[in-house]
């Protein structure tokens, strides 16, 4: 391609078509490299949640002995694959050094403030002419079957209130009305109500549609394999159809963004973390907003004509495929809290699997590398990817552009795991 692309963005993730969203809105000239199709990632059959209430970062205290406990069982949400890769052990290193209270203190409100900014941005582009990918903002109910999950469960929710996230803990009659009368085996509920939710898939192919037709050009089945550079400088990207000419790049290949960025000399601290969804033609009695199954860490998503239930975090490097073993336990948990709602008698739209990309302390890694002047990484949003996306991507081209930035990206800085 003889032509210099203005910004090329890498991955057609949500992540990656935020950023070309927002940098073209600022005027810049944006391509987006894909190696499959748009959404063909993580962003694809996620729970779609949009939750300021997950803005506990995922290494906190108790998380390791929790997790130590689960490694022996098949069917337990977190699994570690047996693995000598030194990357893992880094990464794990570094998971267990961020397990501390001063960690959860710095991380909630890096994390509150770009959900809350996500969630603005969402509501204004939800009402956009042709845009319907399912937003409403209807809150996230948290179920809890025991009394010691339920204790647990309020303790994180007193500290998060602390930083102003409002969450409610439920009467019987709140929550028999929020369920439609729902038989519940919960002992507890909390209803967190600034959360919203979306069909992810949609959101993701709608907004490449319509940065498409503002003149971003989408280059699906193009993969990244290299880079040229002359100085600090990126200058050309190798790609399975040929060399693009560049005058910055945004790294946003979510799990793959390590392998990406090491051909840059670039090291980013990521590790694939696999989750499954399994998506249903919604039954007659199912509830109208999403819920956590808190102790079984299952997500319960109703979209539209579907209800897709979520599950499992398994750190199996790029392992993609699909433990049936663990989808049906996480199939099982749900009439442990609805009796009523069994999946073994619903029908199946789509069994899915998809790689989080994780970084050892739960917030995503964005802003440039000391090593590159024209690159800008925006990956590693883990558990949060769709929550964190629009704001990842004004952020991106607030940084690219020089405005200024809407919250002080330092605690993002990708060399903050050295
Ligand atoms: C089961 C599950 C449930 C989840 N639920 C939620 C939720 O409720 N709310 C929430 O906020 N988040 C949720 N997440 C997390 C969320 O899905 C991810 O954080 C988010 O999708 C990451 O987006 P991304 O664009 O960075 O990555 P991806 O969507 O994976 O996009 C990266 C893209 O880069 C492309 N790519 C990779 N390498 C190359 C290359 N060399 N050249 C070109 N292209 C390349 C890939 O093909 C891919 O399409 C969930 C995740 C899972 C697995």
């Amino acid at each position: 391609m003889k032509h210099k692309i203005e910004t090329l963005v890498i991955g057609g993730g949500a992540i990656g078509i935020c950023c070309a969203h927002y940098l073209q809105e600022q005027g810049r000239e944006v391509m987006v490299v894909e190696k499959g199709d748009i959404c063909s990632g993580a962003s694809h059959g996620n729970a779609g949640l949009i939750v300021p209430s997950y803005s506990m970062p995922l290494a906190a205290p108790g998380v390791i002995s929790k997790c130590l406990g689960w490694l022996a069982d098949p069917e337990s949400p977190f699994y570690i694959k047996p693995s000598l890769r030194p990357t893992l052990f880094h990464w794990l290193w570094k998971f267990r050094g961020a397990c501390t209270m001063q960690h959860v203190h710095r991380s909630i409100p890096v994390l509150r403030d770009m959900t809350t900014e996500s969630l603005r941005l969402f509501t204004g582009l939800a009402a956009g002419e042709n845009m319907d990918f399912g937003y409403e903002k209807r809150g996230l109910l948290e179920l809890f079957r025991t009394p010691a999950g339920f204790e647990q469960g309020k303790n994180t929710f007193k500290l998060l209130q602390s930083y102003g996230i409002k969450a409610d803990v439920l009467g019987n009659a709140d929550l028999a009305q929020l369920i439609g009368g729902l038989k519940t085996y919960a002992v507890g509920a909390i209803f967190s109500h600034g959360d919203a939710f979306l069909i992810p898939d949609k959101f993701v192919k709608q907004m490449a549609e319509y940065a498409a037709g503002r003149g971003v050009r989408l280059a699906t089945q193009v993969e990244v394999i290299g880079f040229k550079k002359a100085g600090r400088r990126v200058t050309r990207v190798h790609t399975t159809r040929g060399d693009i000419s560049v005058k910055e790049v945004v790294l946003a290949g979510g799990a793959w963004s390590s392998q990406i960025a090491r051909d840059l000399n670039i090291r980013l601290m990521i590790e694939p973390a696999k989750g499954y969804s399994i998506t249903f033609r919604k039954p007659h009695h199912c509830p109208e907003i999403p819920c956590t199954l808190a102790e079984a860490y299952v997500v319960l998503t109703p979209m539209r004509d579907t209800v897709r239930f979520a599950g499992t975090l398994e750190l199996a490097g790029f392992d993609q495929s699909i433990n049936l073993q663990r989808v049906k336990a996480v199939l099982k948990t749900v009439p442990r809290y609805f009796p009523d709602l069994d999946p073994n008698t619903m029908e199946v739209e789509e069994i899915w699997q998809g790689l989080r990309p994780c970084t050892p302390d739960g917030l995503p890694s964005i802003g440039r590398p000391h090593s590159c002047d024209n690159v800008m990484v925006a990956a590693g949003h883990g558990v949060l990817g769709i929550s964190l996306a629009p704001a990842t991507g004004k952020l991106v081209s607030q940084l690219l552009t020089d405005e200024t930035p809407f919250m002080d990206p330092r605690p993002l800085r990708i060399e903050r795991f050295s």
